[in-house]
């Protein structure tokens, strides 16, 4: 006998709305379907498991089927079944409902998106299919297979049937606008995005022959980490994120108490700023996908990192706003953040060669995470490393030479920074740290600085301008940063000797075409080099700030000097020249010296070419 019955909610309405606003998240609605079969089959399980129901031999599996002329894709699982009361309980009366619930949910939440489930489940399948129909039967002894079809507005038909296995089938009648759906390749995608550790294995289109299970039923971040060796690691990075080169370490996180947190993250190696967008990582509650890179629950910075996180406690059915102050949430989130700060300085403490080795994909990813996060700056600043002009690695710290090296140190002894060893004499001078920020760009500075017996750091991310600011402002009155170009004649100046040269540098001056310029005379230790460019820390940080900001006065050669070594040959007798040859030489000096420190306007390199010819025809006689 049919019956028919009349969904008693205003379901009319609801059915456009939800529509409306799931459809951003269509694709959810497989997810839905399969987990209920999952669900269903975990049920029938405990039941056996009690006593309370027999087992057979048939695998539980869910079975996904398209049939592209009938237009439908089929979900079947061998799970507990259904009873008609069940069906008119569960899906008929509940679920709208749900829907009802999900409505006044979504108006309260500020309609700002939702993760997951929301009892919705099985009706978001509506999102896609004008019709949905569920065959059904219970595990209960004598049980009698039930039909229930609707079109999700307002009528439903429940009957008998005389389906012969336990279990359920959703069948979805797909809308002609939603044909993908019935593609394999959107179906196994949608699989692999949302199903892949599922925990029972699940078929597309099965025949009973050499049929392959698409989900991994036990993920390895369910195993205990004392069981699970290197290379099982890397193949689940390899299989979860496509990334082929291996990852760097990984820290498998595996806590009961007082929230259960399972799951891997792992450390890509990373480049660039393009790739560190390409972080992902995916939050999973029992084993079902529910989003990636959410960032109310992880960190943002290590969002950077990829893994999968499975979270079950994480309260789902509520809004991502209040998903950000729930306090459980930002527990989850603090023992993440520690979890990684902790393998850092363990590896650090360790491993120091492999952290070395590591770094400079790692450094990045630190960088971002102490500049958002004091917290973890705190726990990690320890092991932030730079490396200097020889190579080597060591703390900031150990680099001024402020504390002895930590244990590794091979004894050799420390370069002396400029006049940067003076950190234990005189407490309030900050201890000036010169970085260098590109090797190549700035290579004649390196070797002034070399030559000079000076070391520097190297500082040549796109983050480093940043995290410099950022150390000076935490570590108040410690270190002042300047880049290699920016105070020359402070460090490369012989010592004791204050060049009077008034003369030349007004001579200088009035020879130059640039005139915007300042020009300065400096006994240098080494007579190599006839002139160096200086631009003032503050003033180019500052130009620089505002070309980072698109701001006018992007101009980052502000408050430029032109340092004359009064040690060069050249420069010593520049003064007795003809006026002539000032003007050939001055421009010729301030040229080379531009070409060290960036590439010069184009009219000046015509000039800087001519006058070089010049000289060759010189030479030549
Ligand atoms: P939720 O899963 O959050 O309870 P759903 O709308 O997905 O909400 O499903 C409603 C209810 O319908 C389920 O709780 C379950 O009792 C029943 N149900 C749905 N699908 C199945 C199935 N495949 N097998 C058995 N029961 C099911
Ligand atoms: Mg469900």
């Amino acid at each position: 006998m049919v019956k028919q019955g009349n969904i008693q909610i205003s379901s009319e309405n609801m059915m456009p709305i939800i529509k409306k606003w799931l459809y951003s998240d269509k694709d959810i609605f497989l997810r839905e379907i399969v987990a209920n079969g999952i669900d269903a089959i975990t049920k029938y399980k405990k039941l056996i498991s009690m006593g309370e129901a027999n087992a057979d031999e048939s695998e539980f599996s869910i079975k996904i089927f398209i049939d592209k002329d009938a237009k439908t894709l089929t979900v079947e699982d061998n799970g507990i079944g259904m009873t008609e009361e069940e069906v008119e309980k569960y899906i008929t009366q509940i679920a709208f409902s749900g829907a009802a619930d999900f409505v006044s949910k979504y108006e309260k939440a500020g309609g700002d998106g939702i993760i997951g489930h929301f009892g919705l489940g099985f009706y978001s399948a509506y999102m896609v299919s004008e019709n949905i129909e569920i065959f059904t039967k219970s595990y209960r002894e004598g049980a009698q297979g039930v039909h229930w079809a609707s079109d999700g507005e307002n009528v439903y038909t429940i009957e008998e049937c005389d389906k012969q296995d336990r279990g359920t089938k959703i069948v979805m009648h797909i809308a002609t606008e939603e044909k993908e759906f019935l593609e394999e390749g959107t179906i196994r995608g949608l699989i692999e995005k949302y199903c892949a550790f599922m925990p029972y294995p699940i078929y597309l289109n099965y025949t009973g022959k050499d049929d392959k299970v698409l989900n991994t039923t036990q993920p390895l971040y369910l195993k205990n980490p004392k069981d699970c060796t290197d290379e099982e690691y890397k193949e689940f990075y390899r299989n979860t994120f496509h990334d082929y080169s291996d990852p760097l370490f990984w820290i498998h996180l595996n806590m009961e108490y007082p929230f259960r947190l399972k799951g891997i993250l792992y450390f890509p190696k990373v480049k660039n700023k393009v790739e560190l967008e390409r972080g992902q990582v995916k939050l999973y509650c029992n084993q079902v996908f529910i989003a990636d890179n959410i960032k109310e629950v992880i960190p943002e910075y290590l969002l950077l990192l990829k893994g999968v996180i499975d979270c079950p406690d994480i309260p789902l059915n509520v809004s991502r706003s209040f998903l950000q102050n729930d306090r459980q949430v930002q527990k989850i989130s603090k023992h993440i953040t520690k979890k990684v700060a902790d393998k850092l300085t363990g590896l650090y403490k360790t491993d120091q060669e492999k952290f070395e080795k590591s770094w400079s994909d790692l450094s990045v990813f630190v960088k971002l995470g102490c500049l958002k996060d004091e917290d973890f700056y705190s726990k990690v600043k320890d092991c932030v490393i730079f490396k200097d002009l020889n190579g080597k690695y060591q703390t900031l710290e150990a680099f001024a030479g402020i504390k002895e090296p930590e244990k590794g140190a091979d004894g050799e002894t420390q370069t002396q920074t400029a006049e940067g060893q003076g950190g234990e004499k005189d407490k309030k001078e900050p201890v000036k740290i010169y970085y260098v920020s590109d090797e190549v760009g700035q290579a004649q500075y390196i070797n002034m600085f070399r030559s000079a017996g000076l070391n520097a750091i190297v500082c040549d991310t796109f983050i480093d301008p940043h995290f410099i600011s950022y150390l000076e402002y935490k570590e108040t009155g410690k270190y002042q940063f300047l880049r290699i170009d920016a105070d020359v004649d402070a460090a490369l100046k012989a010592d004791g000797e204050k060049a009077d040269a008034k003369e030349l540098e007004e001579s200088f001056k009035a020879a130059l075409k640039n005139t915007q310029i300042a020009v300065k005379a400096e006994k240098f230790k080494s007579a190599d080099i006839p002139a160096v460019i200086n631009v003032a820390e503050f003033s180019r940080r500052f130009g620089e700030m505002n070309a980072f900001y698109g701001l006018a006065g992007a101009d980052t050669d502000r408050d430029m000097t032109i340092v004359l070594n009064t040690a060069n040959p050249v420069i010593a007798s520049f003064v007795s020249l003809s006026e002539d040859k000032k003007s050939f030489v001055a421009n010729q000096v301030y040229y080379l010296a531009m070409l060290s420190y960036k590439k010069l306007a184009p009219e000046e390199m015509n000039d800087f070419s001519k006058n070089t010819v010049e000289l060759l025809k010189q030479y030549i006689g």
